[in-house]
């Protein structure tokens, strides 16, 4: 559902739908970035499946709207981007969910079917040698996005007036994710996030994609809201997670224990080789005055 639906759908819908109750009603905000309404692809395969045994038409979730949730709140699966999308980015179902003919499950689309097989793969997959994992990286998103962004109908966390160690790690979060997918438009340097993104591991992450690239903005409040691809944001909170996980303040909070893992500064030092001259002056920068305080 929309956040801002139009009257007269919601109230066609309260006319025809039998104690129809608007999700609105229950909305109380989330705490950072949201996708533009085009935007919003993201979904849990499992969350359709189990819709389509319970009979229902498979529906989107307002949980899946912020930027930071890469995961399914109830099944911690990953989510996955709906391919079925309209030129203006309006998501289509087939239309036996719609008007409820036959056994709905039998109107899966295929590529709906291959998102459930990819999740069932990564559950089966044998421990891998690659450090860190993929299902441990995988693990740190997740872990994001509970202390970061919050269910559509969980109350606000009250105003405390002391700062406690999640605020600072929240607002650190925020800077690093706005570092990792600034888009600067006056050269043709990509991201950060787009030189630091895990290509091993391609179903899940990503560059930036081609359709953003040709787009002029500036700033990455935009850049983030406007972006649809799931696979693109998870490689911004990847650079973001990671950068933290090699820090003392918050590697063993993240991580549990953040010594296997090379500082943050090491990291950054490869990084560094692999970037252009503008993005590389920005990065060494940062290290220098913004990223003072990380030990
Ligand atoms: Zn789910």
């Amino acid at each position: 559902m929309d956040l801002a639906p139009p009257a007269m759908l919601e109230q066609r819908l309260t006319e025809s739908v039998k104690d129809w109750r608007s999700p609105l009603a229950g909305h109380v905000g989330f705490r950072n970035w949201t996708l533009g309404p085009a935007r919003r692809r993201a979904y849990c395969p499992l969350c359709f499946e189990e819709d389509l045994a319970a009979g229902r038409t498979p529906y989107f979730r307002m949980d899946w709207i912020p930027a930071l949730v890469t995961s399914c709140w109830d099944h911690e699966a990953p989510l996955r981007e709906w391919a079925d999308c309209d030129s203006a980015g309006r998501r289509r179902l087939p239309k036996a969910w719609l008007y409820r003919t036959g056994d709905m499950r039998l109107a899966t689309p295929a590529f709906m079917r291959a998102d459930l097989e990819a999740i069932r793969q990564l559950c089966d997959a044998p421990p891998s040698k690659d450090c860190p994992s993929l299902e441990v990286v995988l693990s740190w998103l997740r872990w994001v996005q509970f202390v970061a962004e919050k269910r559509f109908d969980a109350p606000m966390p009250p105003y405390l007036s002391g700062r406690t160690v999640e605020d600072d790690l929240r607002s650190d979060l925020r800077f690093l994710i706005e570092l990792a997918s600034r888009h600067q438009d006056r050269h043709q340097e990509p991201p950060l996030a787009d030189v630091a993104c895990p290509r091993q591991w391609p179903e899940w992450f990503g560059p930036l994609p081609g359709s953003a690239r040709r787009r002029e903005w500036k700033f990455s409040d935009s850049g983030i809201r406007q972006t649809a691809c799931l696979r693109w944001r998870r490689s911004y909170l990847f650079f973001a997670v990671r950068t933290l996980v090699g820090t003392k303040s918050y590697g063993s909070l993240i991580a549990e224990t953040s010594s296997k893992f090379p500082a943050w500064t090491v990291w950054w030092e490869e990084l560094l080789g692999r970037l252009g001259p503008q993005q590389r002056e920005t990065l060494e920068w940062h290290q220098k005055v913004s990223m003072k305080s990380f030990v």
